[in-house]
């Protein structure tokens, strides 16, 4: 997509971008107790609680370790504005790092003596946060950057619908994985998440509040996608919808034969038309190794009767080939689901 840009406008914008977002990026230690950070209304914000700042310098990676000066802990986007506004007007700015969950892992969202914003503190303020909001009639979701998946498919399945593509772990927030990739069994067919978002809301790294699409202000709205919080900070996406299926065949292929197994994947990934009712709905490969406990094979997932047989096949090959793949239905295909390809 970025690629369709017009070669020299790309780059122009993104310079700036960058630009603007790497000084945020240099590392001069912020003075928590300066007299113009209390001027600014941020103090009772920004946290320097060695709880809070030893969460801040962890990930779930648990390889990296960076300490910030203090953490933001936001009640709305605005104190997430006045926070980078703070930083640009110094001579030398200070890092700046949004962090929605934490599960990056190798330092993604961390700042080194800079300051981390805790996404996660708007989500515990619903009068100011941006919260979740669903248009039944055009079929999206307004979903706030700091919200976590597992509640945007709770608020969206009141009404019937769901987004469209979706990450397998769904304890992250959106703006963590909109800055990544976001992928799940439905890439195959839909795109990751960061091809099923209609527009942002975007803190950037000179403070100004921007709303972009792949109409407006669209070099920022594909550098956010996919841009580890290097170009703004989102603080709302416009998540499409369609109806939530009503029932779903779930079924476990297992493979001993490489070739059989990836033959009949690449089939199944080509029928991929979003339109196509041939097409499956979900579709994921894994490997079944014989390596310590059950569990690293995702024994979970399979009837609790069948694991011996699960564990003599292991054993027996080495290793196990396995394709989930999901079909939805309804009641009017209920009875054909079985047949379908
Ligand atoms: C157990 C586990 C399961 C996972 N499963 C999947 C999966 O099924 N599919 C998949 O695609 N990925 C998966 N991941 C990877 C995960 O999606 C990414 O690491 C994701 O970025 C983490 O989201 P987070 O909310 O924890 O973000 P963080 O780790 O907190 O942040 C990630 C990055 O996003 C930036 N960021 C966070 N919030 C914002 C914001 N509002 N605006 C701008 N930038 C922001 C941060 O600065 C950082 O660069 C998994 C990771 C783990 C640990």
């Amino acid at each position: 997509m970025v690629m369709s840009f017009q070669f020299p406008a790309y780059f122009t914008a993104i310079f700036i971008i960058t630009r603007v977002m790497s000084i945020m990026k240099i590392s001069k230690p912020l003075d928590v107790h300066h007299k113009d950070i209390r001027a600014v209304d941020l103090a009772t914000k920004l946290s320097v609680d060695p709880s809070a700042i030893e969460s801040a310098s962890r990930d779930f990676g648990g390889i990296v370790k960076a300490e910030p000066e203090a953490v933001l802990h936001p009640s709305a986007p605005q104190d997430i504005a006045a926070l980078i506004k703070f930083s640009y007007s110094n001579s030398v700015p200070f890092g700046i790092a949004a962090k929605g969950h934490g599960h990056s892992v190798r330092g993604q969202a961390m700042a080194e003596n800079g300051v981390v914003v805790d996404m996660r503190s708007m989500a515990n303020n619903r009068r100011n946060g941006t919260g979740i909001r669903v248009s039944i009639d055009r079929l999206y979701a307004d979903v706030g950057g700091e919200q976590l998946w597992i509640d945007v498919l709770n608020a969206t399945l009141e009404y019937g619908l769901a987004p469209v593509s979706w990450t397998d772990y769904l304890y992250l927030t959106v703006g963590g994985t909109l800055s990544n990739a976001g992928i799940s069994g439905q890439t195959f067919r839909y795109g990751p998440q960061i091809s099923n978002v209609l527009e942002m809301d975007v803190i950037t790294g000179k403070a100004d509040f921007l709303t972009c699409s792949p109409r407006m202000n669209s070099e920022l709205f594909y550098a956010v996608l996919g841009g580890l919080g290097q170009f703004g900070i989102i603080t709302r996406a416009r998540i499409p919808l369609q109806p939530a299926p009503k029932g779903v065949k779930w079924v476990r292929l297992l493979y001993d034969d490489f070739s059989s197994f990836t033959k009949d994947q690449e089939l199944l990934i080509s029928k991929n038309g979003r339109k196509d009712k041939s097409a499956l709905d979900y579709l994921e490969g894994s490997l079944l190794m014989d390596q310590g406990s059950p569990d690293n094979w995702r024994s979970s997932f399979f009837p609790h009767k069948d694991h011996p047989k699960i564990i003599s096949l292991i054993t027996k090959h080495g290793i196990i080939y396995c394709l989930e793949i999901v079909k939805h239905y309804d009641d009017r295909t209920k009875h054909t689901v079985d047949k379908v390809n």
